[in-house]
């Protein structure tokens, strides 16, 4: 007798374990989702993961979605690690970011702007380095039952009404739902018919590890040229802006020494000598979105959804968010307790906020260009940038710090990130998000919120308890991935908070 095999069918399929991968997988195991990543590298290892190469500014919104699931405190790096864009020469003035690689610094920024950012809630920034980061997610992905097949590479799939067949060199896998986080060339994006629209590059940037014979030719710091730009760091990491359109990226030559050497000499302009080239590697400010993040049981995440240069760094930040953002909505969706609309809303919030990170991305490099008009611009955001509200403005952007959805609402923090209230036992509010759990919370612990939250169950829970600082607020009701749905001075059962409940909740 012939036996059946039954093929294992997954909710959900994940091509790309890197960062947004692992995340998106986390969040949907946390909803007792079945997830299997295919992962076309054999080896989770790389030096281009390890620092100086693999180090990546996390900004708020990544820094509080990490904390909010007790991952922050296991991300050890950032205390070892001496800042590799920090450069010699530099001044006292604490430079704690940039924009177009004019620096801005930490005394100049107004926090009191930031109403809602309570002490104790996470750092706006932090350095951190790929691939810790990476092994803390796959190490929390494994312990919630997430398959990883590492070596399987996505070639092709097609799905049906019902579900998504992925092919792998003659193997095939099926899931309910395929999300590609398989990075910036993604697979998943090309066979799914997502377009991609966008810029061409300006330039080919190099990062490099190299060691100079002539280290003192190069002037230390951030150096604008008539040709492009270059930074010197004190750990022999030099970056590189060569405005060749792009060209040498693309052209997928060789990174020789003899190549990097030229186009440092003629950038900086020096007759500077490379010993040694350690490493090497070329990205370009080329700026591109999926117009649509979802075909059907197919969706995209992370630098599969959108590409662009690295100049303040938010790349991976943005796919973060992305994964955040759409956990919670698929693991619903999946599980039949999602509000029309709900799955729908990952591209109505994601898709803007995407769209502004390659803007900013985008205007960068227009002020950074070697012509003489762009330098005149340079020139007056440098002055600028000495300002206290310019230098606000800028911190809040490249942190992250404002970062919000159009949810309409009465209350201004409405589709903000929700406040890290801290509770009279000393707890919390982001301490008790690590189940995944929506939350009523209730200031004043008013009965009929209660019996509200409870026809709510399988979605949120209900938390009462008075905070050191409520910021005027009696109650407020926070979706999974922390963004404030509906908030109150009063705490009374209202049309807002039901219709909110109706929007996010079943
Ligand atoms: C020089 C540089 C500096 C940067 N600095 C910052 C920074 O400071 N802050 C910041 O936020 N961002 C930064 N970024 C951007 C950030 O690194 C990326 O946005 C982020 O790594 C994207 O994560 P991801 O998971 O979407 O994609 P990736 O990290 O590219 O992961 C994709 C995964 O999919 C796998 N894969 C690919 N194809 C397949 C397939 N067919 N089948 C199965 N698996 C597949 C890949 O092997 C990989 O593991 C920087 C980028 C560069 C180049």
């Amino acid at each position: 007798m012939n036996s059946i095999h039954k093929v294992a069918e997954y909710d959900v399929i994940i091509s790309g374990a890197g960062p947004v991968g692992l995340f998106l997988a986390c969040e949907l195991a946390l909803a007792n989702c079945s997830v299997l990543i295919l992962e076309k590298a054999e080896n989770p290892s790389s030096p281009l993961k390890q620092q100086p190469f693999g180090i990546r500014g996390l900004s708020a919104p990544s820094l509080e979605a990490l904390y909010r699931r007790g991952l922050l405190h296991e991300l050890t790096l950032h205390k070892r690690l001496k800042n590799p864009h920090q450069h010699a020469g530099q001044g006292t003035r604490r430079q704690v970011g940039h924009f177009a690689g004019i620096p801005f610094h930490e005394g100049d920024i107004d926090t009191s702007h930031w109403t809602y950012r309570l002490p104790g809630s996470p750092p706006t920034s932090l350095l951190s380095e790929i691939e810790e980061l990476e092994t803390v997610l796959t190490h929390r992905a494994a312990t919630l039952g997430v398959e990883i097949r590492r070596g399987v590479s996505v070639t092709n799939f097609h799905q049906t009404e019902h579900g998504v067949t992925v092919l792998s060199n003659g193997q095939s896998f099926h899931g309910k739902w395929l999300v590609g986080c398989d990075g910036s060339r993604s697979i998943v994006r090309k066979v799914g018919g997502f377009d991609f629209a966008g810029t061409e590059p300006n330039f080919t940037g190099y990062t490099t590890q190299i060691d100079l014979t002539n280290p003192e030719t190069l002037k230390p710091g951030r150096n604008l040229t008539p040709t492009g730009m270059y930074l010197q760091s004190q750990s022999g990491y030099v970056m590189i802006q060569d405005f060749d359109g792009g060209a040498y990226h693309d052209s997928g030559k060789p990174i020789t020494l003899d190549h990097v050497q030229a186009v440092l000499r003629r950038v900086s302009n020096t007759d500077v000598t490379i010993n040694v080239l350690h490493r090497a590697t070329t990205w370009t400010d080329r700026a591109r979105q999926a117009t649509a993040y979802r075909n059907g049981r197919v969706l995209v995440a992370g630098d599969a959804a959108h590409i662009h240069s690295p100049l303040g760094g938010q790349g991976l930040n943005l796919g973060l968010g992305d994964a955040m953002n759409l956990g919670w909505k698929l693991a619903a969706t999946l599980q039949n307790r999602a509000p029309e609309g709900l799955l729908d809303s990952y591209q109505t919030e994601r898709h803007p906020i995407g769209a502004q990170v390659l803007d900013w991305s985008r205007a960068q490099v227009a002020i950074m260009n070697p012509d003489p008009q762009s330098r005149a611009l340079h020139a007056i955001f440098r002055d600028l940038m000495n300002t206290r509200d310019v230098a606000t403005y800028m911190a809040a952007r490249v942190w992250g710090v404002n970062t919000h959805y159009d949810l309409g609402g009465n209350h201004p923090l409405v589709g903000h990130s929700v406040p890290n209230f801290v509770f009279e036992n000393g707890s919390t509010l982001g301490e008790l998000m690590h189940d995944g759990l929506g939350i009523l919370l209730d200031f004043e612990g008013v009965g009929s919120l209660k019996t509200l939250a409870s026809a709510y169950s399988n979605s949120i829970k209900y938390l009462s308890g008075r905070a050191n600082d409520q910021l005027g607020i009696k109650a407020v009701l926070v979706r999974p991935d922390g963004v404030v749905a509906w908030a109150s001075s009063n705490a009374r059962e209202s049309y807002e908070l039901l219709t909110a409940l109706h929007n996010w909740f079943v």
